[in-house]
């Protein structure tokens, strides 16, 4: 970017410190941040319309002439129309005027004017209320930016044609890839996105911004791959895992296995490993970890593993200890809601290295927390941690090995954006025995009847889950959960044992609430959305989701994974009062795949990457332009270009790359200066 362009935005002409201020509530403090500022539309001005031929109540540019200016009325107080007569070669239209005794007076009789509005009246007798007027030259694509209070359209096309002035035609995207890629320049495409002659011109200009902040995302991204050349002296010595595969109940699925081997890969080089484990819910990501776990400890050193809710953090430790406790390893809990003489008692054996591996939430990333010796970081997440909050846990070692394993299937072109920076392996395989969840979607009035398969199953002797909403009283339809458990418990299931979940509970009652359902003496768990993350409960083979259309499709696979993890066979009841297509279409989704990754396709496209990432501040790269759904294509592409760029200028010294470091230093510059 040219350093002119970094100027703050009040040295453009007739921007002051209002206007500023305005800009700034658009995220605009400089010439450089308004040129991002694209539109977020055209009006197209191009094609006009004679006036006989005009739809009546649909918008038109109207190219016409003045041929009478009437007398102003008033109609009542604070209302003045001003009549004007216009007319082209087929037939006359009606303009009328509100409020805007400048607007009137520079229309001059026998001049050309462009009119853009609403037309109404009836054929013979054709009308414009409050039209927007041109002059005939302003016949082209006219942007539409958006806009906030005291900040009109006009203010920022006049403030943005003087920005455009002051861009050479410097480009951080090199001629040679340029011409392969039929890219404009930048200037070009800086001019064409604000003022297209064209509508091709306007989507060539999209495109090349579009793609530089890809490509440039893309190179982002591979260099903290490539920075990987950091050494590591967490190697693994011993990767024999046939001591902890003996203890095992079960045998590793072949992904499982495949996995598994591809991160021991990893840990044998001398650079740390940065892998991402993909894996449907129940397909048993939690093993991988384990393993890893086992052979850092064979050859003494630490293993964290990070989960975003106090919940998850129990769950794994239960799962982590009973792995290896049998093979005489130490594994501790560390959360917030720990006792402060407890954290420090933990932290202390962090420290001198007599806990192996522990398990934990945000708490293991305070100052406080120091290890022995680190080699591995575990971070399970649901698209919660950022790679901040991964290399903050990270730097309590000497460049440990990181795996991180998300708890959602993610299609993988976005994958390939959120995690870019690392390699990704996918476990595509169900442990063996695993029965499909039949799911089925239910109106509100089929409930009691629901509630009976529940109390058969329970009878059976199985487990069951009611999610609702909301933890207090809440408007409308939305079901409260205290309320609604109440009257459960003493009608439907009153002869059962039932319990509570939620996450305003104090994480002693959480504990043990969850403690009771695993162990079987809570028969049906009302909770809210707590559980969605990890529980893993076998014996739990109904879930009964209330409100499903509150839900984005990939939670709801994901609550529903809290069941069908056993040999029992599973149901997911998913009810829901809306009966809008799109609801339906979303329910039906569920209901006629088991398969995430589709589900999570379908969510994608239903909802876009938003639901995925969360907030910004959790993962989204800070796109001005690129459409994470829309340009799927180009991500996977720009990731093969800039896999090449580095290949050949590892280090982008070349001087036609020259470009790519301060629009990296930009763009990265969110996420700490981690490049
Ligand atoms: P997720 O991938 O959803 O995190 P988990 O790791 O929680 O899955 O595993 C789900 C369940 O499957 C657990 O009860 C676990 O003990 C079990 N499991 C994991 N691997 C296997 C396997 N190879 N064979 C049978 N059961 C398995
Ligand atoms: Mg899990």
């Amino acid at each position: 970017m040219q350093s002119e362009l970094l100027q703050p935005i009040d040295s453009l002409q007739g921007v002051g410190v209002k206007r500023a201020e305005r800009y700034q509530r658009l995220g605009i403090d400089s010439v450089c941040a308004l040129l991002q500022h694209y539109p977020r539309n055209y009006l197209d001005l191009t094609t006009t319309i004679p006036v006989a031929l005009a739809p009546v109540d649909a918008l038109s540019p109207i190219l016409a002439t003045v041929t009478q200016k009437g007398t102003p009325y008033t109609v009542r107080k604070g209302l003045t129309l001003y009549p004007v007569t216009v007319g082209d070669h087929s037939g006359n239209l009606k303009i009328t005027i509100f409020n805007n005794h400048y607007q009137f007076n520079s229309l001059q009789p026998g001049n050309t004017y462009l009119f853009y509005g609403k037309i109404t009246g009836t054929l013979r007798n054709r009308q414009m209320n409050s039209p927007q007027i041109f002059l005939p030259e302003d016949a082209c694509l006219r942007p539409i930016y958006s806009l906030t209070d005291g900040l009109t359209n006009k203010m920022i096309i006049t403030n943005i044609r003087q920005a455009l002035t002051m861009v050479d035609d410097s480009d951080i995207i090199p001629p040679s890839i340029r011409e392969e890629y039929h890219l404009c320049s930048y200037h070009t495409a800086l001019h064409q996105i604000h003022f297209p002659s064209d509508w091709k011109a306007a989507e060539d200009a999209r495109r090349r911004l579009i793609f530089e902040e890809l490509l440039v995302w893309q190179l982002g991204l591979s260099l903290l791959r490539q920075k990987r050349t950091e050494r590591t002296h967490q190697l693994l010595s011993h990767t024999d895992l046939s001591p902890f595969l003996a203890t095992l109940p079960f045998s590793l699925t072949d992904a499982q296995t495949r996995v598994i081997r591809e991160c021991i890969g990893d840990c044998l080089k001398s650079h740390p490993m940065n892998r991402l484990v993909q894996g449907d819910v129940g397909s048993g990501k939690t093993m991988v970890a384990a393993a890893l776990c086992y052979l850092m400890a064979q050859d003494h050193m630490q293993s964290a593993m990070m989960a975003p809710t106090e919940i998850l953090a129990m769950q794994h430790y239960q799962t982590l200890s009973s792995l290896l406790a049998p093979l005489s390893i130490s594994v501790g809990l560390l959360t917030g809601s720990l006792k402060k003489k407890e954290k420090e008692q933990l932290r202390d054996q962090l420290r001198c290295g007599q806990l192996s591996v522990v398990v934990g939430t945000h708490a293991l990333l305070q100052k406080a927390t120091v290890f022995d010796n680190l080699g591995l970081v575990i971070t399970d997440e649901q698209h919660r941690f950022g790679v901040v909050q991964r290399k903050d846990l990270a730097a309590k070692g000497k460049h440990p090995h990181m795996l991180v394993m998300s708890a959602t299937p993610i299609p993988r072109t976005l994958a390939l954006i959120l995690y870019g920076d690392l390699s990704i392996s996918v476990i595509d395989e169900l442990p063996a025995g695993r029965q499909p969840i039949q799911t089925v979607a239910i109106p509100p009035s089929k409930r009691h009847r629901a509630c009976s398969f529940l109390r058969q199953r329970m009878d059976e002797g199985r487990q069951a889950y009611i999610v609702c909403p909301a933890i207090e009283k809440s408007k409308g339809e939305t079901v409260s959960l205290l309320e609604y458990a109440k009257t459960l418990e003493s009608t439907e299931f009153q002869n059962y044992r039932v319990g509570i979940l939620h996450g305003k509970m104090p994480p002693a009652e959480k504990e043990e609430q969850m403690t009771k359902f695993a162990n079987g003496d809570i028969q049906l768990l009302i909770a809210t959305t707590v559980i969605e993350v990890g529980i893993d409960i076998p014996n739990a083979t109904v879930i009964m989701i209330e409100n499903a259309e509150l839900y984005g499709l990939s939670q709801l696979h994901q609550l529903r994974g809290r069941v069908g993890r056993g040999r029992f066979p599973s149901t997911c009841i998913l009810v829901s009062s809306l009966a809008t297509p799109e609801n339906k279409m979303r329910m039906q989704t569920l209901c006629h795949t088991n398969d995430g990754f589709i589900v999570a396709e379908k969510d994608l496209e239903l909802r876009g990457p938003g639901s995925f990432f969360g907030d910004r501040q959790h993962g989204l790269p800070p796109f001005h332009i690129a459409n994470l759904l829309k340009d799927m294509d180009l991500v996977t592409e720009c990731r093969n270009i800039a896999e090449q760029i580095l290949k050949r200028d590892p280090g982008l010294t070349a001087k036609e790359h020259r470009g790519f470091h301060q629009a990296l230093t930009s763009m990265f510059s969110y996420y700490s200066n981690s490049l």
